[in-house]
C-alpha cells in the first residue's frame, strides 16, 4: 500500500504533498484492529529499475532458510506441550512465560509503549516479533536490539499516533 493519498510519503526522490493531517486521517482508514491483525509493517522505498539491476547478493536464500528452520525448531521445542509451535501463536500468560528481555529492553520497550501510546495487542505482537528475531539470531534472552528492531516493524502504529 501507499503511505500517504499522493504516494510520495517518504519517498527519497520525490516530495510528498500531503499535511500529516492527510497521512493521519488516511492511515486511520486501516483501523487499529486491522493493523493489530498484521504482524510486520515495513516501509519499502521505492527502487527505480536500475537500483534492482544493481542489486547486491544479501545473504543467500539458502543460508536465510537454514536459519529459519532453525529458529523453527528451536520454537516447536519451547513449545512441546503447550499445544502450539510457533512464537505468533503465544497466548498473554505464554508471552510471560517464554519471553525474557534484559533491563535495557525492558526500558526500551517501556519507553516505547508510552511515546507510541500502542495498544496491548500491538505491545503482545513487539514481544512475539522480537522472540523470533531472537530465535533467528539464536539468542535466548531479548536484548534491545530485538525489541528495538520489532519496534520497527510496527511503524504504522507509530505512525498511527503521530
Ligand atoms: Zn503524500
Amino acid at each position: 500500500m501507499n503511505g500517504c493519498p499522493c504516494g510520495y510519503y517518504g519517498d527519497s526522490k520525490k516530495e510528498c504533498s500531503c499535511s500529516d493531517y492527510e497521512v493521519k486521517r488516511y492511515l486511520n482508514k486501516i483501523s487499529g484492529p486491522l493493523l493489530d491483525r498484521i504482524d510486520i509493517h515495513l516501509e519499502v522505498p521505492r527502487l527505480e529499475v536500475e537500483e534492482l539491476n544493481n542489486y547486491k547478493q544479501g545473504e543467500k536464500s539458502s543460508q536465510i532458510r537454514k536459519r529459519v528452520e532453525r529458529a523453527r525448531e528451536i520454537q516447536k521445542k519451547r513449545f512441546e506441550g503447550e499445544g502450539i509451535s510457533q512464537n505468533s501463536q503465544m497466548t498473554p500468560s505464554l508471552i510471560e512465560k517464554y519471553i525474557l528481555l534484559d533491563k535495557e529492553a525492558r526500558e526500551l520497550l517501556e519507553k516505547a509503549i508510552s511515546t507510541l501510546n500502542l495498544s496491548a495487542r500491538a505491545y503482545d505482537r513487539i514481544l512475539k516479533l522480537a522472540r523470533t528475531i531472537g530465535d533467528l539470531a539464536g539468542k535466548d534472552i531479548i536484548g534491545s536490539q530485538e525489541i528495538g528492531e520489532a519496534i520497527q516493524y510496527r511503524s504504522l502504529d507509530r505512525k498511527l499516533s503521530l
